[in-house]
């Protein structure tokens, strides 16, 4: 069973409630799929080991050989290529490695290289969870790319929680797209719930079943829980805006550490999840 958890912006407390989840389970994996800034370990402190380098092609013009017929340039709809009086330019972090330029090209003057665009680590082998994040190089724009590749290293025997890129953009469609259930991680105040809508129409439209954490409860209003309380979506924990839980957080303690009466909440809201799931997907 995968739990992915998300939500429509950054800074709802989305990695928090990742890392405190998966702690408070036992013989859970944590995913941390935020690769263009991956926190998860900030909390957890692991000694980490390179595992696999993400590696995309990218096309290499032969000017020997080409013609400047423009044909690759018109075929990329990344605009990674443009067709200059003279040469070809390209722009290596424009390019999806689709490909398609070197099927288009009449001459075969376009060389497909590969080149790293971001690495998989883990948490070695006597750390007490199993722990992957993957991190995109700077200024490579294939995000998803790392992430399906650090989804592939999930053992399916195994529940694994996945904490989110944060927003509504493609990274997050890779994972909700992969997840059996989505816990939205929200806060009870207008831009929250703004930003809530939005994360809650891709889990929709993906037909993934959502459950809602809300964070630093008892701040803010209650529109959120009104919406859910309407729209039949459940709210599965509150984390309330409690200075104990601040404070560790502000230190980079998973707050379910040093406060056990949290393991037993999250382990509840596995057993909720885990029988939501089953209801909507059939998935145990
Ligand atoms: S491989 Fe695809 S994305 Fe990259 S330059 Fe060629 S057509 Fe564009
Ligand atoms: S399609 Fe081939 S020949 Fe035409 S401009 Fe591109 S590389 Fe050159």
């Amino acid at each position: 069973m995968k739990i992915a958890i998300a939500s429509g912006k950054g800074g709802t407390g989305k990695t928090t409630v990742a890392v405190n989840f998966a702690l408070a389970l036992e013989d859970v994996q944590l995913f941390d799929c935020d690769v263009e800034e991956p926190n998860c370990n900030l909390f957890l402190g692991f000694e980490l080991e390179p595992v696999e380098e993400v590696t995309c092609l990218f096309p290499e013009i032969n000017p020997d050989k080409c013609t400047l017929c423009g044909n690759c340039a018109d075929f990329c709809r990344y605009n990674a290529l443009a067709a200059l009086p003279k040469k070809i330019l390209l722009f290596p972090s424009l390019c999806h490695g689709c490909g398609g330029c070197s099927f288009v090209c009449p001459v075969g003057a376009v060389e497909e290289k590969s080149r790293s665009i971001g690495i998989i680590e883990k948490a070695s082998s006597d750390a007490p969870l199993k722990f992957f994040h993957g991190i995109l190089n700077i200024g490579e724009a294939m995000a998803t790319m790392v992430i399906k590749s650090l989804l592939r290293h999930i053992d399916e025997s195994k529940p694994a929680i996945i904490d989110s890129p944060p927003g509504t953009a493609c990274p997050v469609l890779a994972v909700l797209g992969f997840a059996d259930y989505c816990v939205l991680v929200t806060e009870s105040t207008p831009f929250g719930f703004h930003d809530f809508l939005l994360a809650l129409k891709v889990a929709k439209a993906l037909k993934v079943p959502v459950g809602v954490v809300l964070n630093r409860d008892g701040l803010g209003d209650s529109r959120v829980e009104d919406f859910c309380r309407d729209e039949g979506i459940p709210i599965l924990l509150r984390i309330p805006n409690d200075r104990m839980i601040a404070r560790l957080y502000s230190e980079g303690i998973p707050f379910v550490k040093e406060m056990p009466e949290w393991k037993e909440k999250f382990e509840d809201m596995f057993e909720t999840i885990k029988a939501l799931a089953f209801k909507s997907t059939g998935v145990q």
